[in-house]
């Protein structure tokens, strides 16, 4: 029994290859991928130029793809929580379930641990099937599709940017960038309450989908002066919570001059090199800085959170490939560029 798969064979090159499908033992279950989402690392990886790859920490061949969605098509013989047929997401990485600390039950802990499709890769989800472990799983409740299913990783990164925040009636969120983060965040931003939520970006067709799912104003950077933007629309005062998604130093200078007197900046991005920040503003104000990434259990509340939110993410996906065609969203990244927030590969 055979499988396709996409894998990066060297910087610049992926091919389709035939592999082994893969078998289900002990806690692992064999899911069939129903959606994977491109991502920004997803490309940097494919072009080569991804920290990782320079770090050593990604190594071709690699079988990329950590934003999916399955169905259980095989479990193995010690998997409990789950059965065939179950809708599922997972954590973006796993940890080995055997060592010390795997069976004391505290996964994030463990060493041996391995990012799916990414760093030190666990086989990624550009293939028909995938291995995955019950303990890093996730159900997907009845009313969220595949679709939602796979926007689950992202927005699980961005879940982080509200850790230990606390909405109060009357706060004002602003959101730097417009990628599958940004928007995220945003549509997070709304479900917790947030009174109004800015989308800061530069393009409008964009900005237009960021309404959909919840901003209240928008604002194309390349118009008008972000910082001036927020400080209008919040009577002088500044956004509560600033989360910068984009990865630029200057992005993030404008977080700290649109933040509240002790307000917080949630930080979602990587900049890949040593930045200069206005430490100052940060002293004044009493502001917060707090880094934002992925973390285990977030998926699980991710999924709770989109089976109860009316408000749909899914607008952001703006392409639809087949899995067969998707090799193209790669080699012509240029033609989706300017338009794509997620580009959707769907398997049948
Ligand atoms: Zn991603
Ligand atoms: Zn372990």
């Amino acid at each position: 029994m055979t499988m396709k798969s996409l894998t990066v064979m060297e910087p610049g090159r992926a091919e389709f290859l035939q592999e082994e499908k893969p078998k289900a033992t002990g806690r692992m279950m064999l899911v069939k991928v129903k959606r994977t989402g491109i991502c920004a690392t997803d490309f940097s990886i494919y072009t080569g130029e991804s920290s990782f790859v320079k770090s050593g920490q990604i190594k071709y061949p690699v079988r990329f793809g950590h934003e999916w969605s399955g169905i259980v098509e095989a479990v193995g013989e010690d998997v409990k929580d789950f059965k065939v047929g179950d809708r599922i997401v997972s954590d973006s990485g796993f940890a080995c379930g055997e060592c010390e600390v795997c069976k004391a039950g505290d996964y994030a802990a463990c060493r041996n641990d391995r990012s799916v499709g990414t760093v030190n890769a666990w086989p990624g989800s550009f293939a028909e099937y995938m291995l995955v472990p019950e303990y890093h799983a996730y159900k997907l409740p009845d009313n969220v599709s595949y679709d939602e299913g796979a926007l689950v990783e992202p927005t699980a990164v961005s879940l982080d940017a509200f850790t230990n925040f606390e909405m109060k009636p009357g706060m004002t969120v602003a959101v730097i960038g417009v990628g599958a983060i940004g928007m995220s965040a945003i549509w997070l931003a709304k479900y917790f309450g947030a009174d109004k939520v800015i989308a800061i970006g530069l393009r409008d067709a964009k900005l237009e989908i960021a309404k959909q799912i919840g901003a209240d104003n928008v604002v194309n950077s390349r118009e008008v002066d972000p910082v001036e933007a927020v400080l209008k629309a919040t009577g002088g005062k500044g956004a509560d919570l600033v989360i910068e998604t984009t990865g630029y130093e200057s992005a993030l200078v404008q977080a700290f001059k649109m933040t509240i007197h002790t307000g917080r900046i949630s930080i979602v991005s990587f900049y890949e090199k040593d930045i200069t920040i206005p430490m100052d503003d940060v002293v004044h104000r009493k502001i917060t800085i707090r880094g934002a990434a992925g973390q285990y259990q977030n998926p699980g509340r991710v999924c709770e959170i989109m089976g109860k939110n009316p408000v749909k993410l899914t607008p952001i996906i703006t392409h639809r490939l087949p899995f067969h065609e998707c090799l193209d969203a790669f080699e012509n990244e240029k033609e989706y560029h300017n338009t794509k927030i997620k580009v959707m590969v769907e398997f049948e």
